[in-house]
């Protein structure tokens, strides 16, 4: 059993001043695998006061000492890899796809961010004027369960490359992959109070942090109907707000794909992180030229993603992260029926063969309509909506007929056909046949997906203010 009893504030761990313990539960098998003590607003007021006593010094650090950073924090996250891994298999039930990805990036974001920054001037003349880009202040992460330290660490490689310092308030379902990468961090020796992470409840911490007056910044990752209370409290104090939130991204099969390459990868980005992935492509596009081949295909693909134990290397999809999680998920499923759509593949219930453990199949309807509420609303789960259309404009327009604007994929074996598609949907990040990830690149999301931007230069710059200083 783990046994969670310590928040992470001015550079030490710290016995919480909050009395509430909560449950920790390995998802795959539904046990009970610990339990964490949680902080509470008292908490969240000594960690904005150890951020806020090492602002001043920070900020002033040279750049080069941030790079220096910036490199012990990947070394450290680097070393304890497979504690991490260890951590996010028990807690989080991912399999080894997902694993295989997140540990490895958890560290890298500092060094991506410490090229970022060996590049980045500071001042720059504009006119008559000097201008300095300063620091935002005392900042805060709120962060989710679904790629715990990949957050985490990628808020903070930000923070610390613009010289803020941090109030980290992480899911407290993830309380022991926060124990192992706050290890990590702390290995780093960084100056104390520069970041500092406190396990809470949202509405208890989360809400005392986020209403707090010594903040001057908060990135937020998590529902869209959170972020909105956020950016209503961060609103009295008027606080810099990166909300990177819901999603229900379109994957849009060209009539002139391969379907070799598009199929694959349209499976692969929909089940991305067992589906509990914001930038998951939810939606699938499909002509009506091609349709039945695009339904027999998928039918067909779908039974290389096997859900199951985290363990089985075979594995593609995990469970859900809870019971709520879980039931949240079969309940649209559920609703897809009574919608109209009809099943491709899965449905309700566990796989076959599994008797515990939140798992889902892996879930396809077809004939879906955009305006049903499984192609509208973000699942969160394994569960795809094959939706038919009639030609290109139509495909455009179904594709950008929702709230969220994270992400969208197109596929067509012509390239200038893709960029003129991808050109006018509305989202942040716009793939074009399964390419690459870029790390550098801007990541965030239109409409109610959220606004700002992370990583790479822009992510750099949302945690920066410019200031001019003219004569
Ligand atoms: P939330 O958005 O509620 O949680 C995300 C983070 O926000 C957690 O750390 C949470 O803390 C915190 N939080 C909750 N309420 C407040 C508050 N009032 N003020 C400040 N912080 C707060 O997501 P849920 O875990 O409830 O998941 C529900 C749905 O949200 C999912 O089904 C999915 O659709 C979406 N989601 C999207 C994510 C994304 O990557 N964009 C990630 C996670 C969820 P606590 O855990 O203590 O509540």
């Amino acid at each position: 059993m783990h046994i969670i009893d310590r928040i992470y504030i001015d550079g030490a761990f710290v016995e919480p001043h909050g009395d509430q313990w909560a449950p920790l539960f390995n998802p795959a098998t539904e046990e009970q695998i610990g339990t964490v003590r949680l902080a509470d607003a008292h908490d969240a007021d000594r960690a904005v006061a150890a951020a806020k006593r090492a602002f001043p010094a920070f900020s002033n650090t040279p750049k080069e000492e941030r790079i220096d950073m910036l490199h012990r924090l990947h070394a450290a996250v680097a070393t304890r890899a497979s504690d991490l891994i260890d951590a996010m298999r028990e807690e989080y039930g991912a399999p080894s796809n997902f694993i295989d990805f997140s540990a490895p990036r958890a560290g890298n974001v500092f060094l991506e961010m410490a090229k970022t920054l060996e590049s980045y001037d500071f001042r720059r003349r504009i006119g008559s004027a000097d201008v300095q880009m300063r620091p935002s202040g005392v900042t805060v992460a709120i962060t989710p369960w679904n790629s715990n330290y990949g957050f985490i660490c990628g808020k903070l490689s930000a923070a610390i490359a613009a010289g803020a310092t941090m109030v980290i308030k992480p899911s407290e379902m993830s309380a022991v992959q926060t124990r192992v990468i706050t290890e990590c961090l702390h290995a780093a020796s960084l100056p104390e109070g520069v970041f500092n992470i406190v396990t809470g409840d949202g509405a208890v911490v989360g809400s005392a942090l986020t209403a707090h007056r010594d903040v001057s910044k908060i990135t937020f990752t998590g529902s869209t109907a959170t972020g909105r209370r956020i950016v209503r409290t961060a609103a009295e104090t008027m606080k810099r707000v990166t909300m990177e939130l819901g999603g229900k991204s379109p994957s849009i099969i060209l009539e002139d794909a391969d379907l070799d390459v598009a199929v694959p990868q349209v499976l692969a980005a929909g089940f991305l992180n067992s589906g509990q992935a914001c930038i998951a492509g939810t939606r699938i596009l499909a002509p009506e030229s091609r349709f039945e081949d695009i339904e027999a295909r998928l039918r067909e693909a779908v039974k290389d993603f096997k859900a199951g134990e985290p363990n089985d290397k075979s594995v593609r999809i995990g469970p859900m992260v809870s019971q709520k999680q879980w039931d949240r998920v079969q309940s649209y499923i559920r609703l897809g029926r009574e919608e109209g759509a009809t099943l491709l593949a899965g449905g309700e219930g566990r796989p076959e063969g599994l008797s515990r453990g939140w798992f889902v199949q892996p879930t396809i309807f077809t004939g879906v309509n955009n305006d049903m509420r499984i192609a509208r609303e973000e699942i969160f789960g394994p569960v795809l909506s094959l939706i038919p259309y009639r030609d290109e404009e139509d495909a455009i327009t179904i594709a950008n007929d929702t709230d969220y604007g994270l992400q969208a994929q197109v596929f067509s074996s012509d390239i200038t056909r893709a960029r003129r598609v991808a050109d006018r949907i509305e989202a942040g990040r716009v793939i074009l046949n399964g390419a690459q990830h870029e790390p550098l690149a801007p990541f965030g999301g239109l409409k109610q997906s959220g606004f700002g931007r992370e990583f790479g230069v822009f992510g750099l710059e949302a945690f920066l203010e410019p200031r001019a200083v003219l004569g």
